[in-house]
């Protein structure tokens, strides 16, 4: 019997797909909470649902620990970022070397409004799939940002919360790793079919990896720590 209750920032990517089974492998009730802000991949969402049908399933066990999905429209980030995530511009690295899919600051937006859901619905830990290994130089996946702000959202609601993060320390490989401990092949072939990472959004072609473009970004991280992953294996 496992305790406690989490809610886990649940994108529909690889990510937040492997964090989303951590949880249900450590609490007793698991909620998810995405956001939708006018991501040019709309089939982020889309995958969100199909790996959350996925999930039930395959897995009896998390079936039942599997709680209410909360989403959450979140189109004013489109009207305060201009990003290749939101307008129909190239991705291009900035002077500090982020990516301009960047939306300044959106992880710390995403942990008030996920602090104030869990408020409502006894949910106090919250979980999330930042990593600061194989980051793409995003300031708010730090550790140190998110026990910053989990301090501040913790005396700001007068509540005890808990951020999560099983990927902080981890890479790319080690996240493919960790999906085939928590779930083996099955997880592992969920994460590649149904989870999505490519900032374009392309689903046509299916890589070793997963699917996606190939060439983005995002792309390259899962790419790369895919072959890594296989690599380590033989
Ligand atoms: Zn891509």
């Amino acid at each position: 019997m496992r305790h406690g209750q989490a809610l886990v920032l649940f994108s529909g990517g690889q990510d937040s797909t492997t964090c989303l089974a951590w949880a249900l492998e450590h609490f007793g009730h698991v909620e998810t909470i995405g956001f939708d802000y006018g991501q040019r991949h709309q089939v982020e969402l889309q995958a969100r649902q199909q790996v959350l049908t996925a999930l039930r399933a395959e897995f009896a066990q998390w079936r039942e620990r599997l709680g209410e999905d909360h989403m959450i429209d979140l189109a004013v980030l489109g009207q305060i970022s201009d990003t290749a995530l939101t307008r129909e511009t190239e991705i291009v690295m900035d002077a500090a070397g982020l990516p301009n899919t960047f939306v300044p600051g959106r992880n710390l937006l995403f942990f008030q409004l996920a602090a104030a859901v869990g408020y409502r619905r006894g949910l106090h830990t919250l979980v999330g799939g930042m990593c600061e290994t194989d980051f793409s130089g995003y300031p708010d996946c730090r550790d140190d940002t998110l026990k910053a702000l989990q301090v501040a959202v913790s005396l700001g609601m007068g509540q005890r919360f808990t951020f999560e993060t099983p990927l902080m320390w981890l890479d790319k490989a080690d996240t493919w790793q960790l999906a085939h401990t928590l779930g083996g092949q099955a997880l592992v072939d969920i994460v590649l079919e149904q989870s999505h990472t490519c900032y374009h959004g392309v689903r046509e072609t299916r890589h070793a990896w997963g699917y996606g473009c190939g060439n983005c970004p995002a792309c390259a991280l899962r790419k790369a720590g895919f072959e890594r992953w296989q690599a380590l294996q033989n």
